[in-house]
């Protein structure tokens, strides 16, 4: 038998301290909004996604952790590279050629140090930090305007906490997704993941030691390749289910059969030991129908997953945190937390979404490379790149005029940027 028990009030609950949730937390503490974040799990806890694109920095300074990021050493990544199955390497993308910038050496993290320091961060910002709390469900009063969740804390009890504004940054739990069936496949991304560790592998010399290395594999999947700290590497596999389950569904077998395929991971992987477990996930490439509801803001992971083959997760996880740390306080201020107030901020985070998968879709069209595009269109170059480090400041129209000769791009989604439908403007009050 659980007691339910209420529980303080605040400005915002943020459920779940991932990335998103964390820079969400942090940005709003700082402007001296009453915030409470809720993770279920007790850092460090594990995660997938180590390879940082390199705009990733800008949310860092905002969030005031560069300092903590240089002094931890992280393995600096000057640049992604593509292979060929028979082993040949493009000619590596230095983001520093392309912009003399500090945000052009970017790093490779471990996850489980990464979050939790951006977790703490929100903490010294002023944000209550609770681990262990699993949120079950969103409370909504009358007229359906979310004011608050309910769920349990490390010692068994249910509570239920109540504030003018929740956000959803549980990732790909996605809770409001999963509660209210908003989750919309990306129709030609229903790719699935397996990955592992080496330790002992080779890296590449010089300024390629810390490069993302993306190999290909037959019918357009994919290795990733990210050299970690302590001679560590991340090594996974992505492709379509049927292509990966053709002989075995055993992830060791399958990896083994896939590493064999590329020449060049064969070879970088040979002097290596696989350790610890092989993971696996599917439910690739979402999208929530709905950025918002009344009293409710989804963030990160928890609004939209995009295939990670360009490393934009943590970038879109931070940058959505800031864009709603900014929309959630002008709403507080004008005192209206209404769904209408959200839609700019789906209506920003959604464009930035459709130029990453753009890209993503062209990467995996049969017809598309991107020697071919730079061989028939030098000019694009420096938008492609503004592309592959996060800049999404730029006009992307040449580059996708480009890409058009290669690769059919898809059209946007057409859901999203809405708020949830029945949503009427509802001023909130202040509890
Ligand atoms: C196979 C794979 C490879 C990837 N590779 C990369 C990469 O190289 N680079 C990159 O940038 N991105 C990568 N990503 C994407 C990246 O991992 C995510 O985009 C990023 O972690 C999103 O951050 P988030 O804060 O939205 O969610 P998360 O980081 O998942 O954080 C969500 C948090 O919410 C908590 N939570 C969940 N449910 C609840 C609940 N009910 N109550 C309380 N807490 C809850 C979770 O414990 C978690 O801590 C990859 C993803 C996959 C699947």
């Amino acid at each position: 038998m659980v007691n339910a028990v209420t529980e303080h009030s605040y400005d915002v609950i943020v459920v779940g301290g991932g990335p998103a949730g964390a820079s969400t937390g942090a940005l709003l503490a700082e402007k001296g909004h009453r915030v409470v974040i809720l993770e279920k799990e007790h850092f460090p806890r594990y995660h997938v996604g180590e390879s940082l694109m390199p705009f990733c920095y800008f949310s860092l300074e905002r969030l005031g952790v560069l300092d903590q990021m240089k002094e931890i050493g992280y393995t600096q990544k000057l640049s992604v590279q593509f292979v060929t199955m028979d082993g040949k390497r493009s000619n590596p993308f230095y983001f520093f050629q392309h912009r003399d910038h500090p945000s052009s050496y970017t790093w490779q993290v471990e996850r489980s140090d990464f979050d939790q320091m951006l977790f703490q961060r929100a903490s010294a910002c002023g944000a209550e930090t609770v681990e262990g709390f699993r949120v079950r469900q969103f409370l909504r009063d009358d007229s359906g305007t979310v004011i608050g969740v309910r769920g349990t804390g490390h010692d068994g009890i249910e509570k239920e906490l109540y504030a003018r504004v929740t956000v959803d940054a549980t990732g790909r739990d996605a809770l409001a997704m999963s509660k209210e069936r908003w989750r919309e496949r990306d129709p030609e991304l229903g790719k699935i993941a397996i990955w592992t560790y080496f330790k002992g592998a080779m890296r590449d010399p010089g300024l390629d030691a810390g490069s993302t290395t993306v190999a290909y594999l037959p019918e357009k999947g994919w290795f990733w390749y990210i050299p970690l700290r302590n001679n560590i590497v991340s090594v996974g596999a992505v492709a379509d289910r049927d292509y990966f389950y053709s002989e075995s569904r055993d992830p060791a077998e399958i990896m083994a059969r896939e590493i064999e395929k590329n020449a060049w991971i064969k070879e970088h992987l040979a002097p290596g030991k696989q350790f610890g477990e092989y993971w696996v996930t599917g439910e690739y490439s979402y999208r929530s129908k709905y950025c918002a509801d009344n009293g409710l803001l989804l963030v990160g992971d928890a609004f939209s997953f995009l295939d990670p083959v360009f490393s934009s997760g943590v970038f879109l996880a931070l940058k959505s945190g800031e864009m709603a740390a900014d929309a959630i306080d002008r709403a507080l201020i004008s005192n209206d937390t209404s769904a209408a107030q959200f839609e700019p901020y789906g209506k920003e985070l959604c464009s930035h979404i459709e130029t990453m998968r753009k890209l993503v879709y062209a990467f995996y069209d049969d017809n598309f490379s991107f020697g071919k595009l730079i061989r028939k269109h030098p000019d694009v170059r420096p938008d492609l790149t503004d592309c592959l480090v996060g800049n999404m400041a730029t006009n992307f129209e040449p580059l996708f005029e480009g890409m058009r000769d290669f690769a059919e791009l898809p059209a946007e989604l057409d859901y999203g940027f809405k708020a949830a439908p029945g949503s009427k403007p509802s001023v909130a009050t202040a509890m």
